[in-house]
């Protein structure tokens, strides 16, 4: 029988079969983005899949968002959450987007392999969309298949999951599911689906797609539906759309702040990967860094490094700078006002960014703002990072070590400087940070339980997820995710046993680079 006439059978019968028996799943979806009408989406249907099989199910995020799924098979589940059957109430759909890809306006991208199944509502009124990756082709799929690897697919399991965990805003996951059909990609690829939860799917992107066709009123449009969705509290503001990119603009400071505390390498900062709510989105080639490098870069399509490290800030505010450009019209009339209302507001993101950043890294080395200036304490902290960027010396690791430290010389000392191939400059500044210390009033105690508040023990290392997909992929084995996902649901933590998870690769484990899986 012919691959399609098969797959088509699978489908109507987990259809049928779901449909019949009622669906158990409960998503208590209250669409509204669904309601703003066609140019700003396109209907789909999520494409069968042959074999779907249960990875995970993110149990605790959907108690937490109210989907009641009790008593519920792991087939049920896996029906569901491959596209195979819908819950009830969903409206599947793709969402329209443009965006700069390095650089270059694509003036139409849009879900090419995603489906929005619904907007969802919780108990306390809060609106997360559910969304499908992998689940094939859509008005916007180009010439993608509209699927994904499954390789991807556990890799953003695995780290958007760390990131909640690490207090990091972020799409959550939901589901992960093996379709039992193979993607082609350089090589043949067992396929996956994800789902995954966010405040909002709309990015920067989304915004440009309607301001590149000079369609005013569908900005507006699509500019009161994300204050209603996800800005509530500027709905009576006196101008509520500058309101609105002030808040874009506070969220994204804060959140690449946030990133660069923990060394995340997003990878893949175009537009249309930039969220409007301000959460972390589309792991794609991103990496968590072992060896700090001031310009690390690992994804294998960042060929001139413009998503690299310390490029970040930059590129977030680059990406800003095209948000505001789609809101021009709503701010005023007159053009030469709106471009200077639009500046008053992108120049305070430096300093937003730059304040946020100084707090977390202060907290990160146990200082305190009162107790030295911005100046000294920032001199400080860029010092250590330009001695681990000159020894390549692990990001996380020297931040572990440094939390574990008395303010007074002693043989711990040792487990720090051995992360730097010259160690004098590693004492130099240690001497330099304790000096610093001095004017703290915080017992050793006190300080470095703070600091291991903010310095996790366990960040998703990159080689740890690809033995993770390696087991997935070569051999069908699925616990070396479940162990390492386990690691990462605690990241601050001290796990008996689990020693091996913070330290860095073995030269032949290095991941040096990440890939798209598109
Ligand atoms: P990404 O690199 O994942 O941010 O995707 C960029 C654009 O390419 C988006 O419009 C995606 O929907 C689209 N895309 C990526 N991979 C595929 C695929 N396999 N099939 C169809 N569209 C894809
Ligand atoms: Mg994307």
């Amino acid at each position: 029988m012919p691959v399609f006439a098969e797959r088509w059978l699978g489908y109507t019968v987990a259809w049928s079969g779901t449909v019949g028996k009622q669906v158990v799943v409960h998503i208590p979806f209250d669409n509204h983005f669904a309601r703003l009408g066609e140019p700003f989406f396109a209907k789909a249907q999520p494409m069968p899949v042959t074999r779907p099989t249960l990875i995970k199910f993110n149990v605790e995020l959907a108690r937490e968002l109210g989907i009641s799924a009790d008593g519920v098979g792991d087939a049920e589940l896996a029906d569901l959450f491959s596209g195979n059957a819908l819950p009830a109430g969903a409206e599947p759909l793709a969402m329209a987007y443009a965006g700069h890809q390095f650089g270059q306006f694509v003036p139409q991208l849009g879900d090419g392999r995603a489906i929005w199944l619904g907007e969802l509502r919780t108990a306390d009124g809060a609106r997360f969309d559910v969304q499908l990756k992998g689940s094939g082709r859509t008005a916007y799929s180009r010439g993608g298949d509209g699927r994904a690897a499954l390789g991807p697919v556990l890799r953003e399991y695995l780290v958007s999951e760390a990131m909640h965990k690490l207090g990091v805003p972020t799409t959550r996951a939901l589901a992960a599911v093996a379709t039992g059909d193979v993607v082609a990609r350089e090589r043949p690829l067992p396929g996956g689906v994800i789902t995954r939860v966010a405040g909002s799917f709309i990015r920067v992107g989304t915004f440009q797609y309607f301001a590149v066709r000079g369609d005013v009123a569908a900005v507006k449009k699509l500019a009161d539906y994300v204050i209603a969705r996800n800005y509530p509290e500027l709905a009576d503001a006196e101008q509520p759309y500058v309101s609105l990119l002030a808040a874009v603009i506070a969220r994204q400071a804060r959140l690449i702040a946030q990133w660069m505390q923990f060394g995340f390498i997003h990878g893949v900062m175009n537009t249309d990967n930039m969220s409007i709510a301000g959460e972390t989105i589309d792991y794609g080639p991103c990496a968590f860094m072992d060896a700090y490098a001031h310009q690390r870069v690992f994804s294998s399509i960042d060929h001139y490094g413009r998503y690299a490290y310390n490029s970040q800030p930059g590129i977030g505010l680059w990406n800003l700078i095209r948000l505001a450009e789609t809101l021009l019209p709503l701010f005023a009339d007159d053009t030469d006002q709106a471009v200077k209302i639009a500046e008053q507001h992108l120049e305070t993101y430096k300093d937003q960014y730059e304040a946020a950043w100084l707090a977390r890294m202060r907290a990160k080395l146990g200082l305190t703002a009162g107790a030295g200036s911005d100046e000294e304490d920032r001199a400080l902290v860029a010092a250590l990072l330009d001695i681990m960027d000159a020894n390549e010396a692990d990001f996380a690791l020297t931040f572990y070590q440094l939390s574990r430290l008395a303010a007074q010389a002693g043989a711990r000392d040792q487990d720090a400087q051995v992360l730097f191939a010259q160690p004098a400059q590693f004492d130099d500044w240690l001497g330099k940070w304790r000096e610093r210390l001095k004017r703290e009033s915080q017992s050793d105690a006190a300080r470095q339980a703070s600091m291991q508040a903010i310095n996790p023990v366990y960040i998703p290392r990159n080689h740890q997820i690809e033995a993770a997909i390696r087991a997935a992929e070569d051999r069908g084995d699925y616990s070396v995710f479940y162990e390492l996902h386990a690691v990462l649901q605690k990241p601050f933590v001290e796990q008996a046993g689990k020693e091996r998870y913070r330290l860095p690769p073995e030269p032949e484990e290095v991941v040096s680079k990440t890939f798209c899986g598109t």
